[in-house]
């Protein structure tokens, strides 16, 4: 079998010519693909010979000499029985697999990707709607990888990865990259993943870290999305985005993992309007913040901290994904008439805790078992914190003022002017 895209050939009705292309060998050479040929791993090099139906055209002389794998097209008159039926009329499709000096005729399927992609999840909403929609995703882990993909399957098709790290083995069985991409860098690989669920999406991969060095290059990536994802290990990244996110005004999800993974919390900024990454912060209690270890392994419960070994559960790391997910979508159909409207009713809070059990030496530990209850906080369940913006707080809020009426001292708006946040780093 012989596999292209409807697309390679469909929107060239009438034209004749010579396509050369790429297949990927599968199947020990039983199968052989062109669709998303892009993709790591070997290919075969190959030709679509596009001619008018009524031509003789013999194989042998149909493409390049260095072909393994040969297609001639036929336009034919408009006949239905065959498949399928292209914008311009029909075609005919017979393939070669090079075998010795000669040629092996096989099947080829022609399928239309672009439209059958996205076919059976119309009706909940239009997938159209998010095709010109741009998400930035900072770290490509456990979370963010999944992420990534989980983004591109729902119809995004534009996106950019930036992540500094390679693929190690450890991480495999929590990535959506396999052993076959370790060594590679993150966002490469996780692109190639996109690809293979959406081939049509655009990625743009920056194998950089978020830092004050490349603090310009962030804001560019900031500036074009409609949104950004952080996943990102380290504080200071954090801190950087969400600066970044409250002055270009985007909103920016965060997302991070307990030690061991049992549980995890995620915070939607909407700047201006929730808590911003530096309230949640200055909300918490400030002995947490001070106990924080240097490692992620002894970070109290409500530490904004990730781990750093990512010493959890695939199934544990999972809800966070797809709930991160969740929120996006929400946020990048926000007020649409979808099936999914009802949602921003229910999705009200900025930030969402969830825990998948009731770990030892933890503020978490005396919970109530979740058994039948549905009120309070439980395992296995989202919960929303209400959280209220820190109107002094340094990033989002009138840090100055509140600081000078704290301090009793005035400030005047010459004084101000000089603490644009932009200038402040
Ligand atoms: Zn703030």
């Amino acid at each position: 079998m012989i596999v292209i895209s409807a697309e390679m050939i469909g929107d060239r009705a009438g034209w004749e010519g010579c396509l050369p292309c790429r297949f990927r060998r599968l199947d020990e050479g039983e199968t052989y693909s062109a669709i998303n040929s892009d993709s790591a791993g070997s290919t075969v090099s190959g030709s679509i010979y596009v001619v008018d139906g009524s031509k003789h055209i013999c194989v042998a002389n149909a493409g390049a000499p260095e072909d393994r794998i040969r297609i001639i097209v036929r336009w034919c008159q408009v006949r239905h029985d065959l498949a399928p039926a292209g914008p311009g009329g029909n075609w005919e499709a017979t393939g070669y697999v090079r075998c010795g000096d000669g040629w092996r005729e096989v099947p080829v399927l022609v399928t239309p990707v672009r439209k059958e992609l996205f076919s059976r999840t119309r009706g909940l909403f239009e997938n159209d709607m998010l095709a010109e929609k741009s998400v930035f995703v900072a770290g490509l882990g456990s979370v963010g990888s999944v992420v990534a993909v989980e983004l591109a399957k729902l119809g995004i098709m534009n996106m950019v990865l930036m992540d500094h790290d390679r693929l190690e083995v450890a991480n495999v069985i929590r990535h959506v990259a396999g052993l076959s991409d370790v060594g590679r860098y993150k966002v490469l690989a996780v692109a190639d993943a996109i690809h293979e669920k959406n081939p049509h999406a655009k990625v743009e991969t920056c194998n950089r870290k978020i830092a004050w060095d490349t603090y310009d290059l962030t804001r560019q990536y900031v500036r074009r999305s409609d949104l950004t994802i952080c996943t990102a290990d380290g504080r200071e990244g954090r801190l950087i985005l969400n600066k970044l996110c409250v002055e270009e005004n985007k909103p920016i999800i965060f997302v991070g993992a307990f030690r061991r993974a049992y549980g995890g919390q995620i915070l939607l900024v909407i700047p201006h309007q929730t808590p911003c990454y530096q309230c949640f912060l200055q909300a918490l209690p400030e002995n947490v913040i001070g106990q924080e270890a240097p490692d992620g392994e002894q970070a109290p419960a409500y530490s904004d901290r990730p781990m750093e070994a990512e010493p959890g559960l695939s199934n544990d790391i999972a809800p966070l994904g797809q709930m991160v997910v969740k929120l996006a979508l929400q946020r990048l159909i926000e007020g649409k008439p979808t099936t999914l409207q009802s949602l921003d009713e229910d999705l009200v809070a900025s930030w969402y805790i969830w825990l998948n059990r009731r770990e030892a030496e933890t503020g978490y530990s005396e919970l109530e078992p979740l058994g039948f209850h549905v009120n309070g906080m439980h395992v296995l369940r989202w919960y929303g914190v209400d959280l209220s913006r820190d109107p002094a707080c340094q990033c989002c809020g009138d840090f100055v003022r509140h600081a000078a009426e704290r301090e009793g001292f005035e400030v005047t708006a010459e004084d101000m002017a000089t603490f644009t946040t932009s200038e402040v780093r």
